[in-house]
């Protein structure tokens, strides 16, 4: 079957004795959404990732519903239930912390964007960006009225779409054959109008449609390409990534806050190593971390590469081990090799050491919070990481013993421990570092030679800070 072309009016119907997805691997919770759905009279699929995962052998992560009932009517079914979506509307219900997510079919005669979009615009609206943060795109509103409900932007790009459907077309909106596979609760069999079944026996990520025209409908789904690659082990079909050579500049135009999100998907959920490797290789991480890729390509050490392998390596351990992360380190080892460098290049022109540090900290990440919208909540915590890493040099008097009751200290000395692991610190000033927490507040001060040191600390680290206040530091701040 030919399941490029784009109009299969019928699905392939894989009976429950014909594949592997059993009920006891779903959720209960989905399974009463389910019933209930059905019992109401309505159909009710398990759709996208859940239906991949179960085929694959893995656990979902979570379960989403469609249906043909309309969002009131699924409201009306379960009282423990919410709209979401300001265009495009959608119920989450709700089970303690548990949240099923019921869509109804959408129509359409070109597939089109994600409804969560929607509310990552909204939610971060919100949020307080930096300066740089743009979150809205260009939004070229319709010229035809009765062409309302749809929205272009000036590439391509579907930024609306707004109607109700059923089930055969809904499928086409849907970005990879892996993801449009249909569970059907009332026989237990899989619906597939577009070869996904095979897709994922074969181990292959193939976009539904044309993928010149998928990838300038939604830029994003490239990353998901890479994102599923990575997380799956699945192959990206040449097809699929052919385009990305010429697409991948595509990428600029997304809002920084909706790039926020899937940098969390890519490098926060226990695959971040092999997504960086996999963005490198395919090209597209230079459109996430500009710097950083040019670094990477110019660095002849190899530290920087070896920093963010470890960091990434790290992470993954951490989420393994159900540990919690945050997107503020990994940002800081992703920026550290253009913030050092930078940094060098002040230094060399004989500026103050903590100056060209904080300089450069606000020259790259001003620069990175332009592609991904870093929110305050990390990237001040991530400036004052990065700012502070000089400062382990320093290892006498009472500028050392107040560095360990700094209140960003563990943080910093987290990531000290990292470039240390990864050859961009001398491991002997690591070491020192552990060692001298171990002790007495007497021994510390013993260490330091605080006692004979004595005196107010001389004024460099104030006066300096003072002038990062000055025209040369506005100025930057302000820029774009
Ligand atoms: P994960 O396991 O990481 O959650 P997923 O496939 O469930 O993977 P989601 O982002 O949760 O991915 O999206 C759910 C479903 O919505 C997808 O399987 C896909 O069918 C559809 N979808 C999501 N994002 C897009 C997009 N950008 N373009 C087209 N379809 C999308
Ligand atoms: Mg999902």
């Amino acid at each position: 079957m030919d399941h490029q072309s784009g109009a299969a009016p019928s699905p392939v119907i894989v009976a429950r004795a014909d594949h592997p997805v059993s009920r006891s691997r779903i959720s209960g919770n989905a399974l009463k959404v389910l019933y209930r759905l059905r019992d109401g009279g309505y159909q009710a699929f398990l759709v996208g990732g859940c239906v991949r995962d179960l085929l694959i052998g893995i656990q979902p992560k979570d379960f989403d519903i469609a249906t043909d009932a309309s969002p009131e009517e699924v409201r009306r079914l379960f009282r423990n239930s919410r709209l979401i979506g300001r265009r495009f509307r959608l119920a989450h219900v709700r089970f303690g912390p548990q949240i099923i997510e019921v869509a109804t079919f959408r129509a359409s005669n070109a597939p089109t964007l994600d409804p969560e979009l929607d509310d990552i615009a909204e939610e971060d609206a919100d949020d307080s960006l930096d300066e740089n943060g743009d979150i809205n795109g260009n939004v070229a509103e319709p010229d035809d009225p009765r062409d309302l409900d749809r929205v272009h932007d000036d590439r391509g790009r579907l930024l609306r779409d707004n109607v109700y459907g059923t089930i055969d077309q809904d499928v086409w909106r849907r970005d990879f054959t892996c993801n449009a596979l249909y569970y059907n609760i009332e026989d237990f069999s899989i619906w597939d109008y577009v070869g996904g079944v095979e897709d994922i026996r074969t181990r292959t990520i193939r976009l539904i449609g044309d993928p010149e025209t998928r990838y300038r409908e939604d830029p994003v789904r490239m990353l998901r390409a890479v994102r599923f690659e990575a997380k799956l082990g699945f192959t990206i079909h040449e097809s699929a990534r052919a385009p990305f050579a010429t697409l991948a500049g595509l990428l600029e135009h997304i809002p920084p806050a909706r790039l926020l999100d899937e940098f969390q998907k890519l490098f926060l959920a226990g695959f971040g190593r092999r997504s960086f490797d996999l963005l490198r290789e395919h090209g597209l991480l230079e459109h996430l971390f500009p710097a950083t890729a040019e670094h990477l390509v110019a660095e002849k050490d190899g530290m920087a590469l070896a920093l963010i392998r470890a960091g990434l390596a790290n992470t993954d351990q951490r989420v393994a081990e159900g540990r919690s992360v945050t997107p503020m380190f990994l940002f800081a080892v992703m920026l550290f090799g253009p913030v050092s460098a930078a940094a060098q290049r002040r230094f060399e022109s004989g500026m103050h050491p903590g100056v060209a540090i904080a300089e450069a900290v606000d020259e790259v990440v001003g620069q990175q919070n332009r592609r991904i919208g870093i929110p305050k909540r990390f990237s001040i915590p991530m400036r004052e990481l990065l700012a502070l890493q000089p400062r382990f040099h320093r290892r006498d008097g009472r500028r050392a013993l107040g560095f360990l009751a700094h209140p960003r200290f563990r943080a910093a000395y987290d990531f000290l421990l990292l470039r240390a692991e990864a050859g961009a610190e001398d491991p002997e000033i690591a070491r020192w570092w552990t060692e001298v927490q171990t002790l007495t507040p007497e021994q510390q001060r013993e260490r330091v030679g605080a006692d004979s040191g004595g005196g107010p600390e001389p004024g460099p680290g104030r006066r300096r800070r003072r002038r990062r206040g000055g025209r040369r530091h506005r100025a930057q701040n302000t820029e774009n």
